[in-house]
C-alpha cells in the first residue's frame, strides 16, 4: 500500500550498528518528515480505536516518541514503560533475558487499573523480549492487553511466534 511504501522509504538501514553484523533500522528520517510521521501516527491511532484501547503504553525510548502523539490523537492517556530506576513513584518491575545478561523495565502501578485495555506501542519488534516483558507487566498490573502495535517487525528474528502465547489472541499489528 501507499502508506507502507512511504514509511519504508523513510527508514534508514545502518550497517554494523550498534555492533558488527547488525543492520539497524533508523527511524529518525521518518520522524523528521511530517507527512510520514503524521501518517504513522494516524495509522497507529486507528489501531488504538479498533482494539478498544483505553490507554497507550509506550516502551522506552522510541515507543515514547510514537506512543505519545498516538495517545493524544486517539483521545487516550499515555503511560511510559521505562528502564529500571527512572520512575520516581511506586513501580512494578519485570526482568527479562538479553543475549548477554538481563534487563529490567518498570511502570508506575497507579497508572494502570483492572478497567484498562492497553495498546502497547514500540518502533521495532526484534526478538520480542522487550514486548513480552511489557505484556507480563501489564497483566501483573491487572490491566488487559488490547494489542501490540509496532512500526516494523523484523520477521527473521521470530518475535511474533514468541509473543503468540502471551498475547492470547490480542492482535500484533506491524505497519
Ligand atoms: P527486542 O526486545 O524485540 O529484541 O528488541 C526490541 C527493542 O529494541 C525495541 O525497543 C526497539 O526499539 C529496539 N531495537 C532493536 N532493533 C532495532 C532496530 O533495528 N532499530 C530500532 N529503531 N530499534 C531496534
Amino acid at each position: 500500500t501507499d502508506i507502507k511504501e512511504l514509511l519504508l522509504s523513510r527508514i534508514r538501514d545502518v550497517a554494523d550498528y550498534p555492533e558488527p553484523g547488525v543492520m539497524f533500522k533508523d527511524i529518525t528520517p521518518l520522524l523528521a518528515d511530517p507527512a510520514a510521521f503524521t501518517a504513522l501516527t494516524d495509522a497507529l491511532a486507528e489501531i488504538a480505536a479498533n482494539t478498544g484501547a483505553t490507554k497507550v503504553v509506550g516502551l522506552e525510548a522510541r515507543g515514547f516518541i510514537l506512543g505519545a502523539p498516538v495517545a493524544v490523537r486517539a483521545g487516550l492517556g499515555f503511560v511510559p514503560v521505562r528502564k529500571a530506576g527512572k520512575l520516581p513513584g511506586a513501580t512494578l518491575g519485570q526482568t527479562y533475558d538479553l543475549e548477554y545478561g538481563s534487563a529490567e523495565i518498570e511502570v508506575h502501578a497507579e497508572d494502570l487499573s483492572a478497567e484498562d485495555r492497553i495498546l502497547i506501542i514500540d518502533d521495532v519488534l526484534a526478538t520480542g523480549g522487550t514486548a513480552e516483558a511489557s505484556i507480563q507487566l501489564m497483566r501483573r498490573a491487572g490491566a488487559e492487553v488490547a494489542g501490540l502495535a509496532v512500526l516494523m517487525e523484523l520477521g527473521f528474528l521470530g518475535g511474533r511466534a514468541r509473543l503468540e502465547p502471551s498475547l492470547t489472541g490480542a492482535p500484533l499489528e506491524a505497519l
